[in-house]
């Protein structure tokens, strides 16, 4: 019987990675609500809405009807990358520079309601894996599988660093160590559907867990 998967947690916790391992496995749709947050963050930043401290929170606002977020199956990547306004975006929704910004614009209520939406139509049919912030909370507060991970922030800005630098990208760890922290705090503090672990999730520390013993735990919780 094809269920719901919530899988909702810090940045950097591998929500992804074992999202798409079970959407592959089980045949599920994946949805990876963070990058459609990230796309919009990169619209903002392409019409100057962003500058250094701030968000022209008005004008962004008015502009959302001219935002359209949707998913492309991309075979050679063995997931659905993310586009906006017809252009693959996929990768230049990863930089650090988006990251930096992500958190402010998905502390905009209308955003919120925008994307939510979305997301519960392209979850409106079940077999589905969807990976976020507030997926078990606000999105599917009915899913039958959630899942909260975890991990300190070191161990999770390493991974964000590896990954970065094998993308050829000038970060250090220094500043991916900050961006997680700033995240993380942002993610809990924001008053609209801020990050907490809904009272039926099951919380997964992978601080001292390989992908692959992770996976094999969150597959067996998925068929029970
Ligand atoms: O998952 P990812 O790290 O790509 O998400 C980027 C940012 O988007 C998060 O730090 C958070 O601010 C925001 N987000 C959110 N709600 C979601 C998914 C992501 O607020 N469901």
């Amino acid at each position: 019987k094809k269920i719901t998967i919530a899988i909702d947690g810090f940045s950097s916790t591998g929500k992804s990675t074992v999202a798409k391992q079970l959407a592959k496995e089980l045949h599920y749709v994946y949805v990876d609500t963070g990058a459609m947050y990230r796309a919009v963050t990169l619209y903002a930043m392409r019409h100057g809405l962003i500058n250094k401290t701030s968000v022209k929170k008005v004008e962004l606002i008015n502009q959302l009807p001219n935002i359209s977020i949707s998913f492309v199956f991309d075979k050679a990547l063995g997931f659905a990358a993310v586009y906006l306004n017809d252009e693959n975006v996929e990768d230049e929704v990863r930089t650090l520079e988006v990251s930096q910004f992500v958190s402010k614009i998905a502390a905009i209520s209308e955003v919120r309601e925008k994307l939510v939406l979305q997301q519960q139509k392209m979850g409106s049919e079940k077999g589905v894996v969807m990976d976020g912030r507030d997926i078990g909370t606000v999105v599917f507060p009915d899913a039958e599988l959630k899942l909260f991970m975890t991990a300190s922030a070191e161990e999770r800005a390493k991974r964000r660093y590896m990954e970065l630098k094998q993308k050829e990208q000038e970060v250090s760890y220094d500043d991916v160590l900050k961006n997680v922290q700033e995240r993380d705090h942002l993610d809990t503090t924001r008053e609209d559907s801020p990050l907490v672990k809904a009272e039926d999730a099951i919380e997964i520390d992978n601080s001292s867990l390989t992908i692959d013993e992770q996976f094999q735990k969150i597959l067996e919780l998925s068929l029970e």
